[in-house]
C-alpha cells in the first residue's frame, strides 16, 4: 500500500467515526513563545484540554507535521544512525475532548491495525501502565482489561512512569499512555530472542508505532490526584514507522516516503545506499544518505511554513539542520557543491498533495537551501585553509586539541571532519583537550540556560495558576 493510501486511510477511518478532520498546524509554532517547533499532534490542542477554549468538534483527527530537534524532544542526534527516528515526521492523531474514552479508543486503534491495515496479531505487543504508589497513580486495570479482550495476554506488557505515564508539568492534566509497538524481525532473530524483552529497548525492528494517551486525572499542588471532570483521549501514531509495517520493510527509509528521495540523491552524488551495508565504509555512506534525505524535508517544511534559516531562535535551529546534511554530504558524500537544494522538487511531487504549501513555495525552498549551502560550503573551504596552517605550524603528529577546537568554536568547522582529514594526512588530534574545550563551553552555555523537562509549565503564583507554556525554548526560557 503507498504511503498517500495509509495516510488517507487513517483519516477517513476517523471520519467514519464521527471525528473532524483538520488540516496540520505549521511546523513552526506562531503564537505559542515557549514552543519552538510542533513536535506532536496534540500541541496545537492544549487549549482545549486546558478548557480554556472549545474545540469544533468533540471529535477531531488529523495528520501533524511535528519537529523534535530542541526542547524536551530532541531526536537529532540519532537521526541517521537508527532508521526510525527523524527530525521531521508526520504524527497520525485521533483526540476525543471530553467524549469518548478508554474503550473506544482502544478498540478502533485495534480495529484500524489489524482489520482495515491487515497488522498481523502476533507481531504486535501492548503496554499499560503499572502504577506508582509513590506517585498516587494506580496500575491501568481498565486500559489491561479492554486489551485482554483483544490480544493474548502475554502480550501486554506493564509499563513504567517513564513510558507509560503523560503529565504535563507538575501539575495540571495527566493519565496513564497505552502503547502500540511491532516486531517485524525475521523468524529466525525471534527464535533467538522474545520481541517482547526488545519493547522500548532500541531495537531498529522493534519499535513503537502508537501511544495513546489518556487524560484521566489532575494533578494538584499536594501531588495528590483528583480525576478529571472531562476526561480527553490523545494518541499519536508515526506515519512513518506505520509505513515501514505496511509495505513489509525493515527501516522508514525503504518505505516509498524516503526512497523517491534516496534514489536522487543517488544520482546526484553516485553513491549507493544499501539495505545492509557490508562494511563500515559503506555504513558511512548509508548514515550521510539517511541524514540528507532526513534533513531536506525538515528543513523544507520549516521554510514553507515560513521559517527561514538565521542566526538565532527557531531559525537558528533550522540552519544547524541543515548544515549538518551539508556536513554529511561533504564529508561522506564527497560533494563540494551545492546538491540538497535539488531534492526539494522530488519531496514537492511526493508530498504536494497532501500538504500543497511545498508546492507552492518550490522556488523559494529551493533557492534558500541553495543559497545557505553555497555560504556554508566557503565556510568549509576557509576551514581546510586554517586547517592546513594549524597543521603546517605542527611538530609530530598530534593536533592542538585546543586549535582543533578553535576552529569547530570560531568557524563553525566540525571536529568529525577535522579529524577526518588529519586522519587521511597520517595525523591526529589531542581529542581529551578537545572535549575539555567542549566542556568549558557547554558550562558557559549552560550556565545561561535551563533544560527542558517538561510537556507544559504552570506558572503558581499565589492562588492563581496561568499556564505558561507547552515547552521550553532550547536556550533560552521564557517565563513571563
Ligand atoms: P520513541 O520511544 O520511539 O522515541 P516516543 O515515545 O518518544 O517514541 P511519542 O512521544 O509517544 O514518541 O510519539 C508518538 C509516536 O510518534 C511514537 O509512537 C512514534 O511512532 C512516533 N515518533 C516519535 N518520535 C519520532 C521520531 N523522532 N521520528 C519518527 N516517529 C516518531
Ligand atoms: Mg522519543
Ligand atoms: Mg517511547
Ligand atoms: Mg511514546
Amino acid at each position: 500500500m503507498k504511503s498517500q493510501d495509509i495516510r488517507k486511510q487513517f483519516l477517513q477511518f476517523f471520519a467514519d467515526r464521527g471525528h473532524l478532520i483538520v488540516p496540520s498546524a505549521p511546523i513552526v509554532t506562531k503564537d505559542d513563545p515557549t514552543l519552538m517547533f510542533n513536535n506532536s499532534g496534540m500541541a496545537q490542542f492544549k487549549e482545549y484540554f486546558l478548557g480554556n477554549a472549545t474545540p469544533k468538534s468533540k471529535r477531531i483527527a488529523d495528520t501533524q507535521k511535528c519537529l523534535r530537534v530542541s526542547g524536551k524532544h530532541n531526536d537529532l542526534e540519532d537521526v541517521g544512525f537508527d532508521t526510525y527516528h527523524h527530525t521531521m515526521f508526520e504524527m497520525l492523531g485521533n483526540w476525543s475532548f471530553g467524549d469518548y474514552f478508554k474503550k473506544e479508543a482502544i478498540n478502533w486503534a485495534w480495529e484500524l491495525l489489524t482489520e482495515v491495515y491487515k497488522v498481523p496479531k502476533d507481531i504486535i505487543y501492548v503496554s499499560v501502565f503499572e502504577g506508582s504508589p509513590e506517585e498516587n497513580v494506580p496500575f491501568d486495570q481498565e486500559a489491561y482489561d479492554i486489551w485482554k479482550e483483544l490480544i493474548d495476554e502475554d502480550r501486554i506488557i506493564l509499563g513504567n512512569k517513564k513510558d507509560n505515564f503523560w503529565e504535563m508539568g507538575d501539575q495540571g492534566p495527566c493519565g496513564p499512555c497505552s502503547e502500540i509497538h511491532v516486531d517485524i524481525r525475521s523468524a529466525d532473530e525471534k527464535a533467538l530472542i522474545s520481541g517482547k524483552s526488545l519493547v522500548n529497548n532500541d531495537h531498529p525492528q522493534v519499535v513503537e508505532i502508537w501511544n495513546n494517551v489518556f487524560m484521566e486525572f489532575n494533578r494538584k499542588a499536594d501531588r495528590s490526584l483528583e480525576k478529571l471532570p472531562a476526561q480527553h483521549v490523545d494518541t499519536g501514531m508515526g506515519f512513518e514507522r506505520l509505513c515501514m509495517v505496511l509495505q513489509g520493510v525493515q527501516s522508514n527509509y525503504d518505505t516509498d516516503v524516503f526512497t523517491p528521495l534516496i534514489e536522487k540523491i543517488e544520482s546526484l552524488t553516485g553513491k549507493k545506499y544499501t539495505i545492509k551495508a557490508a562494511n563500515d565504509e559503506e555504513e558511512k555512506i548509508n548514515i550521510a544518505i539517511r541524514v540528507v534525505a532526513d534533513h531536506v524535508r525538515a528543513v523544507a517544511f520549516a521554510i514553507a511554513d515560513g521559517q527561514l534559516p538565521s542566526n538565532g531562535g527557531a531559525g537558528y535551529v533550522i540552519r544547524r539542520i541543515l548544515r549538518r546534511a551539508i556536513r554529511y554530504g561533504f564529508t561522506f558524500l564527497d560533494i563540494k557543491e551545492p546538491f540538497i537544494n535539488e531534492l526539494v522538487g522530488v519531496l514537492a511531487a511526493q508530498m504536494g498533495e497532501f500538504f500543497p504549501e511545498i508546492k507552492s513555495q518550490q522556488s523559494l525552498v529551493t533557492n534558500v537551501i541553495r543559497e545557505e549551502e553555497a555560504s556554508f560550503l566557503r565556510t568549509l573551504d576557509q576551514g581546510l585553509q586554517l586547517l592546513d596552517n594549524v597543521i603546517a605550524q605542527t611538530q609530530g603528529n598530534e593536533v592542538s586539541g585546543a586549535k582543533a577546537f578553535e576552529l569547530y568554536d570560531t568557524f563553525g568547522f566540525p571536529e568529525d571532519l577535522t579529524a577526518l582529514i588529519l586522519k587521511e594526512k597520517g595525523l591526529d588530534y589531542n581529542k581529551e583537550e578537545f572535549d575539555f574545550e567542549l566542556l568549558k563551553q557547554k558550562t558557559r552555555s549552560r550556565a545561561a540556560s535551563e533544560v527542558a523537562k517538561d510537556d507544559w509549565v504552570i506558572l503558581v503564583e499565589g492562588n492563581t495558576e496561568s499556564f505558561v507554556g507547552y515547552d521550553q525554548l532550547e536556550n533560552e526560557v521564557k517565563i513571563t
